[in-house]
Formats: C-alpha cells, sequence, structure tokens
C-alpha cells in the first residue's frame, strides 16, 4: 500500500536520516528505486514530476507504483513533485497519490500560503501529506526542473514559520544554497541558516537539489533537521551516459535488454544515495 511521508519524516528525523525522494519518468526507472529500496530494506518516496506527465499519466504511476511496491514489499510513498497547477494536483489525489508538493514558490507570499492552505484541506481530508516550498534554489544547465535563469532566493526563517503555521503543510523545501542540476563548483549550503530555520519551524524540512552534493554537508544538513532529499538529475544523467556506453557495443543489443540494464543504473545510484542518507 502506498503510504504518506508523515511517519517516514518524523521516524527519520528523530534518528536522524533522510529518506531519499527519487524523481521516476517511466516504468525502468520506478523500478530501479523499488529494487534500491527492497535491497537496503529502506522506505522510498517515488516522486514523479507533473513535468512528466507526457511519458506516464497520474493513474498509470500509481498502479505502476502500487503494483511494484506490493510485489517487493517495500514501504513506498508515492509523491508528485514539484507540481504548481492546484487543478492537476487534486488529479493526483483522485489518482491515488499519497503526497503532493504545491509548488508556489514563485508567487507572492501571501498567494502561496493561500494556496498551500487550499491543496492541504484537500489532501488532508483524503490522508495525503504535502510539501511546500518557499524561497527559491538555483538551476544549472543540467537542471530539468527550472530554467538555468532560476534566481536564488535564501528561505527567510521567520517567513518560514509564519508560513507553516498558516499554510498547514506537512513538510517544508527550504532553500539554503542548493541548486537544481548538477553541481559545477562546491556548493556553499547555508548550515547556519538552516539551523535558525530549524529553531523556528516543527515540521520536516526538505532539500531539493540532492544530485552530487559532497557526503559531509548531507551530513550537516540531516543534522540539522532535513529528513527529506530529493535527487533527480543524476539519476537521468548517470543513465543515460551508460545506456550510451550499452548502445556504443558493437552488436546493438535489443530494447529489452536495454530497459533492463537501465533499471540497474537507476538502483545503483539510489543505492548510493540511500546509502549516504542513512550513514549519518
Ligand atoms: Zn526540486
Amino acid at each position: 500500500m502506498l503510504k504518506n511521508f508523515n511517519e517516514m519524516l518524523l521516524r527519520a528525523r528523530k534518528a536522524p536520516y533522510a529518506v531519499g525522494s527519487f524523481n521516476v519518468y517511466n516504468y525502468e526507472t520506478m523500478k530501479g528505486v523499488v529494487l534500491a529500496a527492497k535491497e537496503t530494506g529502506q522506505a522510498a518516496i517515488i516522486a514523479f514530476g507533473a513535468k512528466y506527465l507526457s511519458n506516464m499519466s497520474l493513474a498509470g504511476a500509481v498502479s505502476m507504483a502500487r503494483t511494484l511496491c506490493c510485489e517487493y514489499g517495500i514501504e513506498a510513498c508515492l509523491h508528485l513533485d514539484h507540481c504548481s497547477g492546484i487543478d492537476t494536483i487534486y488529479r493526483a489525489i483522485q489518482a491515488g497519490f499519497s503526497s503532493v508538493m504545491y509548488d508556489g514558490s514563485a508567487l507572492p507570499f501571501a498567494e502561496n500560503i493561500a494556496n498551500t492552505a487550499r491543496v492541504c484541506e484537500a489532501a488532508h481530508s483524503c490522508g495525503v501529506s504535502v510539501e511546500a516550498e518557499l524561497g527559491s534554489l538555483a538551476a544549472t544547465e543540467t537542471s530539468h526542473e527550472g530554467s538555468a535563469n532560476d534566481r536564488e532566493a535564501y528561505t527567510s526563517p521567520k517567513a518560514a514559520c509564519d508560513f507553516v503555521r498558516e499554510s498547514g503543510c506537512d513538510a517544508l523545501a527550504v532553500s539554503i544554497g542548493t541548486v537544481h542540476g548538477l553541481y559545477t563548483a562546491r556548493p556553499n549550503v547555508r548550515i547556519d541558516l538552516l539551523k535558525e530555520i530549524r529553531a523556528l519551524v516543527d515540521i520536516p524540512l526538505v532539500l531539493h537539489g540532492g544530485s552530487g552534493i559532497p557526503e559531509e554537508i548531507i551530513r550537516d544538513c540531516i543534522r540539522n533537521g532535513i529528513c527529506k532529499i530529493n535527487v533527480n538529475t543524476e539519476i537521468s544523467a548517470y543513465a543515460v551516459e551508460k545506456t550510451k556506453e550499452l548502445l556504443g557495443a558493437a552488436k546493438a543489443p535489443h530494447l529489452a535488454v536495454v530497459a533492463e540494464n537501465q533499471q540497474q543504473y537507476v538502483k545503483d545510484v539510489v543505492l548510493k544515495y540511500i546509502r549516504f542518507f542513512t550513514s549519518v
């Protein structure tokens, strides 16, 4: 059964460790995440971005996730990642997603609060968890989540406190120096800012931009309240790189072989991050 992330994240924060939220785009990527969760015995958040709806419908993602989680006996949450359309969020809840992220980070503060509160009311009545975002992450060229011109705006601790109280969200994505996409230099992650936010905000905090963050920064973030970390770009980048190698072989492989290998590539990346996130 798919679960919301509330219990998973509170358990992680107490330990502490972080639950990985891994983006999937099709059956191969979803199975790769499930295989890694099975191998490590960890719960997984399977994240499906609203922008990949041309690959897979909401109902398709739900039935695939339900089937795979049941087949492999893993604890999982199916989470709609970065969605700014409230109608799409309602449709995802109706389809059976167990968690959603309403991304109103580009909106004025009051509008972000009002919309997040509306989403929370609908989601909570169905047992669905809600992640919201305050502040905004920069994006590098490799990002699939925003444009390369996305401007960084750090999350204000005071605003975060008001936002959480008034919106009723279950987890908050914060902007503390990570970026969407692969890093071109060592990230300057503001642990001082995270500490200030954590002192004022009692719900689980989420870090986006997990692809390629150095392990010691991940540990610092986890020790200071981050208990969900999103990984997207590296899953795609690594699987595409390995697929190119596979296709470069003298004899072209059958498509079924390509698909099976892609499950393994995704599993490899996810395993690496689950181990980072749980070895604090
Ligand atoms: Zn993100």
